[in-house]
């Protein structure tokens, strides 16, 4: 059971221009079985997507279909998410990299300015000037790639590249056609471009020694973190309001958050007044 009104994604859009609807995280009693630890990530994003993703008629979005989301597309859900949750901005933590400087900057990222549309595929010229066309990844291939990398026991960024190559002039490669090691660079570089989020480069200027660099900011990470931290302070919340009240967990979780909060203001009220 929950209360709140779903959101649109993007945050501004209108019914008609919105992407899909999503609700607070924190808010259902399933909420609390994600497994933040569980690996591959990528299996902690499609439950997160799965229980909080509406389409925009309302209909719930099955685990199944996210998996074939593009990867670019399942950040944008998880954006939604988290700034249906946590709110508009989630922070980086950098360090300066200038010499002898080491000043700790946080990066304040308005999620907002995160929200695009992701294509599906590319064209991209390969180095022997062939017209081949690029599948961009999605959730099914970072899980493929995730047990590959783990039956190899290393990341082989090959395997991944060649099951994204669709056709070369036209023409399906044959099953057994081996990606040249030389292709691997330009075309990471090429998927990169296309989903600018995935590793997304931020410029930051440092107030101590006035550096500008660049940082990698692994977006999904933080969101990731912004939503763990949510779930552990829902936790608390239930923690204290039971002590209390001797409610059951699916109780406390059907009330309003600011129910919650009042009742959790009593308590520190009460607390406060015997110590
Ligand atoms: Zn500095």
């Amino acid at each position: 059971m929950t209360y709140s009104t779903p959101l649109p994604w993007p945050p501004d859009a209108d019914a008609a221009a919105a992407r899909f609807l999503t609700r607070h995280y924190g808010s259902a009693r399933a909420d609390l079985d994600v497994d933040f630890c569980a690996t591959p990530r990528a299996s902690v994003v499609t439950g997160l997507l799965a229980l909080c993703l509406q389409q925009t008629d309302g209909r719930n979005i099955d685990a199944a279909t996210l998996w074939e989301w593009g990867v670019a597309a399942r950040l944008q859900g998880l954006l939604a998410i988290a700034h249906a949750t946590t709110g508009p901005i989630t922070t980086a933590v950098a360090t300066c990299n200038h010499a002898d400087c080491g000043e700790r900057i946080e990066l304040e990222l308005a999620l907002e300015n995160f929200a695009l549309t992701a294509g599906e595929s590319i064209n991209w010229r390969t180095p022997l000037q062939q017209q081949a066309s690029i599948r961009l990844p999605t959730g099914s291939d970072q899980l493929a790639w995730y047990a590959h990398s783990r039956d190899r026991r290393g990341v082989d960024a090959a395997w991944l590249a060649r099951r994204l190559i669709m056709r070369l002039d036209a023409t399906v490669p044959a099953a057994g056609w081996q990606l040249p090691a030389a292709w691997l660079a330009p075309l990471g570089a090429a998927l990169d471009s296309a989903d600018p989020l995935t590793a997304l480069n931020i410029t930051a200027h440092c107030p101590a020694c006035d550096a500008q660099f660049e940082v990698e900011v692994d977006l999904e990470y933080l969101l990731l973190e912004d939503l763990r931290r949510q779930q552990r302070t829902l936790l608390d919340d239930i923690h204290q309001i039971a002590g209390s009240y001797h409610w059951s967990e699916a109780d406390i979780l059907a009330l309003p958050s600011w129910r919650r909060a009042g009742y959790l203001s009593r308590i520190h009220a009460q607390s406060r007044a015997h110590s």
